[in-house]
């Protein structure tokens, strides 16, 4: 059965059924270990034939990079950073969409992109870890794919740490998916900041970066980012990186920005791995939707630590139990920011 998008019956939530995912083998029973051998990671420099060809590649030229794409029978090497299509896709590049079937079935064909961004040739190169240089590359690699999937309505870029949020290997990798409509959490986020808009002719992001800046939720800052435990986290350990100013998609950063981006997540992330022995943890870019009109937007990335587990009351109701209050966790995250 091919991929598809199913709409709740009545409510504007969209589930991705991944049919052709569910061959993955190791899905639900023989998953490897975590630490993955570097002989046998498919990620590693030298192991590229176990992938598909590159859409992207960095490679080293003159002290700065060149891009290049591997082709069908070849596979670059002495790459920095690689992005290829999933081996495994939820949503995979076809032509047809169709809406259709009754009012309570609504679906769609599940079109679209996935992809994973290895972000090092050096297994262990996480953001809590890594070179400034390295991460900076990941930051305009992030910029790159999410200009070449702007025909989707979305793009969505995200990063799952450690087996427990998801993460099948261990290799530092991003991934990126595309999809044929923009998920409900961005258009609540939208309709959010538009009727904000309307009533205080203001974006709630920025006033709320003032407000927190000076509250007991702040983390980190530079001349660009900020860093805070959102008021009500939902997570334990929740942490939101922010643009100053206001911006409604990534593309917009210039050089100095991305710069203070790949540094404030090197900050971050290497506080929480400090504090937390390297905890399992999802991130995942808020952006305004590629088409349209949505300057009113303010992107962030919000990361989410796996420290809990959602059970009964959470997936019935919506509504989370959070039993570290972001105020105790923006202080220990304040206090163990690394020297660099
Ligand atoms: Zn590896
Ligand atoms: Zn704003
Ligand atoms: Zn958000």
């Amino acid at each position: 059965m091919p991929n598809e998008i199913r709409k709740d019956y009545i409510l504007d939530r969209w589930v991705i059924i991944a049919s052709e995912r569910a061959k993955r083998p190791t899905d639900y029973s023989g998953r490897p270990s975590e630490r993955t051998e570097a002989k046998t990671c498919p990620f590693c420099p030298g192991n590229e034939r176990k992938t598909p060809p590159a859409v992207l590649l960095y490679l080293p030229s003159d002290g700065g990079i060149k891009r290049a794409k591997d082709s069908d029978g070849e596979r670059v090497k002495n790459w920095l950073v690689r992005c290829i299509p999933n081996l495994y896709p939820a949503l995979s590049p076809r032509n047809s969409i169709s809406l259709v079937e009754d009012d309570l079935h609504r679906r769609s064909d599940g079109v679209g992109a996935h992809e994973v961004l290895i972000e090092s040739p050096n297994h262990d190169e996480h953001p809590s870890n890594g070179r400034l240089e390295q991460i900076e590359l990941v930051v305009q690699a992030y910029l790159d794919r999410l200009k070449g999937l702007s025909k989707w309505e979305y793009v969505s870029i995200f990063r799952n740490h450690g087996k427990e949020a998801g993460a099948s290997l261990s290799h530092a990798h991003s991934q990126i998916m595309a999809t044929p409509m923009v998920p409900e959490r961005i258009s609540d986020e939208l309709a959010a900041c538009r009727s904000w808009l309307e009533k205080k002719d203001a974006c709630p992001y920025c006033e709320i970066i003032e407000a927190e800046r000076s509250s007991p939720r702040f983390i980190f800052e530079n001349e660009s980012f900020i860093a805070f435990a959102p008021w009500a986290s939902v997570y334990p350990f929740e942490f939101w990186l922010l643009p100053k100013k206001h911006q409604h998609t990534l593309l917009q950063l210039d050089e100095r920005g991305k710069r203070d981006f790949s540094r404030a997540l090197r900050m971050c992330f290497g506080s929480l791995a400090t504090i937390l022995n390297d905890p399992p943890y999802s991130y995942g870019f808020h952006i305004a939707p590629t088409r349209g009109q949505h300057e009113c937007f303010h992107w962030h990335l919000e990361v989410y630590p796996k420290l809990s587990i959602q059970a009964g009351f959470e997936n019935s109701t919506g509504m989370f139990i959070n039993v570290t209050p972001p105020e105790v966790a923006a202080q220990s995250l304040r206090e163990s920011l690394p020297r660099i």
